[in-house]
């Protein structure tokens, strides 16, 4: 943690002590549990003996500011087993803590600030005067069992934002409304992109003809950059004999997130977490010489994992994801080459997005960890090399990279490229894998020049990353207005009257014709309301046609961002949207 980091850290952890300490004033007969710092304030839980109500969060907030007036400092005491078990004789929670903290042979210990004593371990304010009152808030309430298990007794947690500074507290809260005016399911229910049924199950996304327009804008850009690398489209089943699995080790590792298919034999069969073993047999089909590598798969294609009901969240963890999946099977000299395509690829797809900007944008050059040599699959020289041979493409392509240590999968090292969204929130989206086990364990093969069996390298690589958790960067990033590209309608045709309706009929037809997304309002609604309705949908242009465009064959262009209108002959307009469809 930064300096800064732990200065906040302490903040908010006396900050919870001073929580704990305005509840029991107030309410006797509560029972405190643990009140931790979090990563945006503190939080305490208690058992009340009534119900709390979020009402008396402001009165509880008040009592903190007058009980923090009498404080000066926090004093350590050390106490034995006998004395704590004393103190906290009527607290179930801290008893247990205390056992716990004797049987590890810890030493128990108390701090104190005015009249209040917790059992803590530390990490409070070295100064009093550092905690600033107008830089926190108690913001909500909610149910959370004691140390997270539902067998245990639901205690009430009291939620705190802490910052250092007044600033800071109303950034942070800023960013939290601008965040939830962007939330991808709010913005996806409003542009009609996609939609849940309970009768198909929660984390099982529909996308409605919108949405999926958006989703095959995305992959048809992907493929359509990355086939002059020489990526062909495979096509794979979506569920596949448990052998599978078990031999690709996804078994083991998946466990009970698979879902598991029972057919009318005793054969098990899974529906597919992952598509690299799939792709390891097409490989597998046919004798394989240097001559043939490397060889490179592409699809996209969904993949099915059970995550816990509790995980799930709109487009960005769903139990269906489609990966944007390709597999490159080649001979280790032509790694290099082979990876330098593939960041090739990155570059220009999210170039074309305006997020390939070294501010926002890095990657990381994800490495083993060199104290723990042992969780990593594979020879250590083997890995050495590939781990250089990452590294040069890095410096190389010029990428703006660190190196980072312990990050490596266990089969392989990697390039994982992070992107930052317009509220600067960081996401890893592309990824190039390189794998030294899975050719292994499958037994794959190519004869070399001197017509010996060797194993071929793997790598892994996926440009937008899984397409639902895409989706949902995309539309809080863009908020909705996504680039013209990338726009499911890009142009509406607005007729002033009913009489202009044929005129813009006919603009809607040579526009088709050019290739642009286009459609046209002829509704009854007033004119005015048309425009809104535009905007609302985050259509990029619309085009208003009324008398002098129908006599002089031309359309009046205005955008969603800006105010401006310029009109066009009907031939030129079409031109310039044309060129922005490049
Ligand atoms: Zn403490
Ligand atoms: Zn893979």
């Amino acid at each position: 943690m930064t300096e800064k980091g732990e200065q906040l850290s302490r903040i908010r952890h006396s900050l919870a002590h001073l929580l704990a300490a305005a509840v029991l004033e107030l309410y006797p007969d509560a029972k405190r549990a643990i009140g931790p710092a979090i990563d945006n304030g503190f939080y305490y839980d208690f058992e009340f003996s009534t119900p709390l109500s979020e009402t008396e969060l402001k009165t509880i907030q008040k009592k903190m500011k007058k009980i923090f007036n009498t404080w000066k400092k926090f004093e350590r005491f050390e106490l034995s087993k006998e004395e704590a078990l004393k103190e906290f004789k009527d607290n179930p929670y801290k008893i247990e803590l205390i056992e716990e903290f004797s049987k590890n042979k810890e030493v128990l210990t108390v701090y104190q600030s005015g009249d209040f004593r917790d059992l803590c371990g530390g990490g409070h304010v070295e100064n009093l005067a550092d905690i600033n009152l107008d830089a926190f808030k108690l913001t909500h309430l909610a149910g959370a069992y004691w140390r997270g298990d539902e067998q245990n007794t639901m205690l009430t947690r009291i939620y705190g934002l802490a910052f250092e500074t007044n600033e800071d507290l109303q950034a942070y809260e800023h960013k939290q409304e601008e965040a939830k005016k962007r939330d991808h399911r709010k913005i996806g229910k409003e542009l009609d992109l996609f939609t849940f049924s309970p009768l198909v199950g929660s984390g099982l996304p529909l996308f409605t003809p919108k949405g999926t327009l958006l989703r095959n804008l995305v992959i048809e850009r992907i493929y359509a950059i990355q086939s002059k690398y020489g990526y062909e489209q495979v096509w794979i089943p979506h569920i596949a004999k448990d052998e599978l699995y078990k031999t690709s080790g996804h078994w083991d590792k998946f466990g009970d997130e698979l879902f598991k298919v029972k057919g009318q034999t005793d054969i098990e069969f899974v529906m597919k977490p992952m598509n690299c073993p799939h792709h390891t047999q097409i490989y597998a089909s046919q004798p394989r010489s240097y001559r043939d590598l490397p060889i490179r798969y592409a699809e996209a294609t969904t993949n099915y994992r059970d995550e816990q009901p509790g995980e799930l969240l709109g487009l960005s963890r769903v139990r269906s994801l489609t990966q944007d999946d390709g597999h490159v099977f080649c001979t280790p000299e032509q790694i290099e080459e082979e990876v330098k395509k593939i960041v090739d690829v990155i570059r220009t797809f999210y170039t074309d997005l305006n997020m390939f900007d070294k501010n926002t944008y890095w990657v990381s050059l994800s490495v083993r960890d060199p104290k723990s040599p042992d969780n990593y699959l594979g020879k250590s020289d083997i890995w050495d090399t590939a781990e250089k041979i990452l590294e040069s493409v890095a410096q190389d392509e010029m990428l703006n990279y660190k190196r980072i240590e312990g990050e490596a999968a266990f089969y392989g090292p990697k390039l994982d490229f992070m992107f930052k969204d317009a509220l600067g929130r960081e996401w890893q989206l592309g990824t190039v894998q390189l794998d030294l086990n899975m050719p292994g364990r499958f037994g794959l093969e190519y004869t070399d020049q001197n017509g010996k069996k060797q194993t071929p390298v793997m790598i892994h690589r996926a440009i937008a990353g899984s397409l639902e958790r895409f989706l949902s960067v995309m539309i809080e990033h863009f908020a909705g207005e996504f680039p013209f590209w990338l726009s499911p309608m890009q142009v509406r045709v607005l007729p002033i009257a009913e009489t202009h309706n044929e005129y813009a009929l006919r603009v809607v037809e040579s526009f088709k014709k050019a290739g642009i997304r286009v459609d046209s309002d002829t509704s009854n609604e007033s004119f005015g309301k048309k425009v809104r309705k535009t905007k609302v949908e985050k259509i990029p242009y619309f085009l208003v046609v009324g008398d002098a465009e129908v006599k002089s064959h031309s359309v009046t262009i205005e955008s969603r961002d800006s105010e401006s209108n310029d009109t066009l002959k009907l031939e030129d307009a079409l031109e310039k949207f044309q060129s922005l469809n490049r």
